[in-house]
């Protein structure tokens, strides 16, 4: 199978035709319109092999997560998705795994109506770069620089299950079949908040996702909008399975594990009922977990009020 053969047949082949494309794959570049008043949100990120996932991961959860991980990233903006590219390298085509790679990521495309408009296909050590686009109203976007003293932190969902899931992978802890299952989900098929991210702009005065781990990524807030923040470490909300293992698999996996892509928000109290009418309205899943404060530090304590000291802080590729 040529190059162009496999673009055609894998990934030129997507149902999704939005009217503002105009050209997609196909040409040298794509043409499309963004929405009239609108600004134009772009974000990117690279999944390697060995580094990002297992090499013996279903294709399927790959397309799925390589394209959930860039949806994330504009859900925290509170964009809107659109388009997206996708650069893909890898050290020979196999094509049963890009069917099911293919059928992955564009069941989730087809999900929020976001249409593949180009990329770039390679060989080379297995490798997926996407890059995602959308909109927001102008001015509208959620930015990480918003939070003030007195709002409150907010997680969407609940923490900790991806990062629970690669302990057990890594044989740093042991559950029930079932529950390891389940746990797998969370870390290979992430949902993206993307109805979540859209709804908050009315609400959030900062968002962020969390990919790194809650604390890594609720720095980059408190940085970002210069001032410190209070966690209440049982505030933090876990899904029954943590819960059970709560004993033994400790709070890090919540407060520092990564791939959990929810979002982590700031509103100040004049917006609380907004939140509950949204929650109380789309279901959404929003959990208080502290609040902003002056200063630069993150304190966060336990129910007694004692500092609660965690034994990491978040991912990082160079640390
Ligand atoms: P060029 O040589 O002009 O850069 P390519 O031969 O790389 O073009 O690609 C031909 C067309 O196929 C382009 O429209 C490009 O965007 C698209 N394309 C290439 N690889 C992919 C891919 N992995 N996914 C989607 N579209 C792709
Ligand atoms: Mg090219």
């Amino acid at each position: 199978m040529t190059e162009f053969e496999l673009i055609r047949t894998y990934f030129a082949s997507q149902s999704i035709s939005r009217a503002d494309v105009h050209i997609g794959i196909g040409d040298d570049a794509a043409f499309v319109t963004a929405p009239a008043g609108s600004q134009t949100v772009v974000t990117t990120d690279v999944l390697v092999a060995g580094i990002h996932f297992f090499e013996d991961i279903d294709p399927e959860a790959l397309g799925h997560k390589s394209l959930a991980v860039n949806l994330s990233d504009l859900a925290a903006c509170g964009a809107e998705p659109a388009w997206f590219l996708l650069n893909l390298t890898m050290p020979r085509t196999d094509e049963a795994w890009l069917r099911r790679f293919a059928e992955g990521m564009f069941a989730l495309a087809q999900r929020y109506d976001v249409q593949l408009i180009g990329g770039d296909t390679s060989r080379g050590p297995l490798s997926i770069g996407i890059t995602a686009i959308g909109a927001v109203p102008y001015g509208k976007g959620l930015l990480r620089s918003g939070a003030h003293e007195g709002d409150a932190i907010y997680v969407t969902g609940t923490l900790g299950d991806a990062a629970l899931a690669l302990a057990v992978r890594q044989g740093e802890l042991s559950l029930g079949t079932a529950e390891t299952v389940d746990l797998a989900r969370r870390l290979e098929r992430p949902a993206p908040r993307v109805a979540e991210g859209i709804a908050l702009r009315e609400v959030a005065s900062s968002a962020i996702d969390i990919s790194d781990g809650l604390l890594a990524d609720l720095s980059h807030i408190l940085q970002a909008s210069g001032v410190g923040a209070r966690v209440m470490l049982e505030s933090i909300p876990l899904t029954p399975a943590y819960r059970t293992h709560l004993a033994a698999a400790g709070w890090d996996h919540a407060l520092a594990g990564g791939d959990d892509y929810e979002i982590c928000f700031t509103a100040s109290p004049d917006r609380f009922a907004s939140l509950n009418a949204l929650a109380a309205e789309r279901g959404f899943v929003f959990t208080r977990i502290g609040e902003i404060i002056e200063g630069e530090e993150l304190d966060i304590r336990d129910r007694s009020g004692a500092p609660y000291s965690p034994r990491r802080r978040g991912h990082d590729h160079f640390g």
